[in-house]
């Protein structure tokens, strides 16, 4: 047992004020042994914090925690302590970008990282604790293989965490749609440039996610879990669920083995990241071989509510979900069902009806007089088939439509265009999806403020 990676975990009640914060956080790095193991005088550090989209916590890391942990990496004497991050392509490419929209007759999407810091108080924290700020955008990359990579042989990685003597990784306490929790390994995904992150989100995203590990393990994991996270994570679909909890440990697997069974989840081989990266040889993931230090896991584990398509079969969501929607699918794969699970909600709003085809050669009844204008294809499996469903397509094209949603995976780029085929007919507007962002982030911003009164969103 002398060689178990151990994993702290620090308890406050929630408010939290910044001291308390401080206190929190370096109790928790001095249960594994204290920043001096971590940072040594004149060294550079660069800290990952999960922070993928313009809101406050629990969607990102508390500014709070990130300076507190810049305060301590400077106080060990680091010559230099970089915060660096990346936002998701799902904020790059759809979010609305409410600010830059007002006033305006087009819809703008998107922000960039260090905007994204500056309006979430992160800039001013990481300055005021004599850190500076970077978004993935901006920096050099160097092309790297990946040692012993499965799904990922080569990345585009950033230079500075390359070149950095301490790399310090920073996540959030939440549960995934697609990974079902996002804690350490899933939290280097922000790392990486904007196409290998989109192509990152197919059916093997777990094995992807493990294999950026292999490049470089991050020398210390810190998890913020004082507002956490359940539901349909890891955005605006989650839920917020107070747990008052810092969390740290050298082993990113092992501090996420643990982290998942705070989440109420007992066998935490049941994520996939932490089992594959385990059997990798990556770090220790079985609760019997890790120590846990401070608190116990019994005495702060809630039972989390894990995200809908976990807990009920994903054909629930698809197949027979909406009345007004028929839905082809066959031979598709996982990602294109969750897929399918997303657009749906959307297509559904076609009063008059519709149908969705996915997945390679499903079968479709032959000779149907299909309403080609609202039957949609989503994915590159759907639009590379071949016979009967390559016949309906043929004919949608001759009549001029284009209700093809593209992509392997038809990620974020399938959603934008559904969502501009359904604007061009009226059926979605850009002032309701200028509303819905403000409402959704006003309710975040609403609710972060509860917990700590003195934040506002930097103009
Ligand atoms: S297009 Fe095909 S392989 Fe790609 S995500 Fe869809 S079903 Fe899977």
């Amino acid at each position: 047992m002398s060689d178990a990676p151990i994993v702290s975990i620090v308890k406050s009640n929630l408010p939290l004020d910044q001291s308390t914060i401080t206190t929190m956080v370096g109790d928790a790095i001095n249960l594994i042994g204290g920043m001096d193991q971590f940072v040594k005088k004149g060294q550079t550090v660069v800290i990952k914090p999960n922070l993928f989209a313009p809101y406050p916590p629990p969607i990102s890391v508390d500014r709070r925690v990130i300076g507190a942990l810049v305060s301590l990496c400077v106080a060990a004497g680091a010559k230099k302590v970089t915060v660096i991050e990346g936002v998701s392509v799902g904020t790059l490419m759809k979010r609305v970008n409410i600010d830059a929209s007002n006033n305006r007759d087009t819809l703008i999407r998107g922000i960039k990282t260090v905007d994204m810091m500056r309006l979430l108080g992160v800039k001013s924290a990481v300055e005021d604790a004599g850190g500076d700020i970077c978004g993935i955008e901006d920096v050099e990359t160097c092309n790297l293989s990946v040692n012993g990579g499965k799904v990922l042989h080569s990345l585009d990685y950033p230079k500075i965490i390359q070149d950095s003597d301490v790399f310090i990784n920073l996540p959030a306490l939440k549960t995934h749609t697609m990974t079902l929790v996002t804690l350490g390994i899933k939290n280097l995904q922000g790392i990486l440039t904007e196409a290998d992150r989109y192509f990152g989100h197919r059916d093997d995203i777990d094995q992807h996610l493990v294999d950026i590990l292999k490049v470089r393990k991050p020398d210390l994991t810190l998890v913020d879990g004082l507002i956490a996270m359940e539901g349909m994570g890891a955005g605006e679909g989650g839920t917020p669920l107070p747990m008052g909890l810092v969390l740290a440990g050298a082993d990113t697997v092992a501090v996420d083995s643990v982290c998942t069974r705070v989440m109420g989840i007992d066998n935490p081989m049941i994520v996939n990241t932490t089992r594959i990266a385990a059997h990798d040889g990556l770090g220790i993931a079985d609760p019997g071989q890790i120590k846990v230090a401070g608190e116990s896991v019994a005495a702060v584990r809630k039972k989390f509510q894990l995200p809908l398509n976990y807990t009920q079969p994903i054909d629930t969501l698809v197949t027979g979900a909406y009345p007004n929607v028929d839905v082809y699918i066959g031979g598709a794969c996982s990602s294109c069902w969750l897929m399918a699970a997303g657009v749906l909600m959307n297509i559904s709003k076609i009063q008059e009806g519709a149908s969705l085809i996915v997945g390679r050669d499903p079968k479709v009844p032959p000779g149907k007089d299909w309403d080609l204008k609202n039957t949609f294809f989503l994915g590159d499996c759907a639009l590379g088939c071949a016979g009967e469903v390559q016949e309906i397509r043929n004919k949608i094209t001759l009549k001029g439509y284009d209700t093809f949603l593209y992509g392997c995976l038809p990620y974020q780029q399938a959603s934008l265009k559904l969502e501009k085929i359904l604007m061009a007919r009226g059926i979605i507007t850009k002032e309701e999806l200028i509303e819905k962002a403000k409402s959704s982030r006003q309710k975040l911003f609403d609710y972060y403020k509860e917990f700590d009164p003195t934040w506002a969103p930097e103009p």
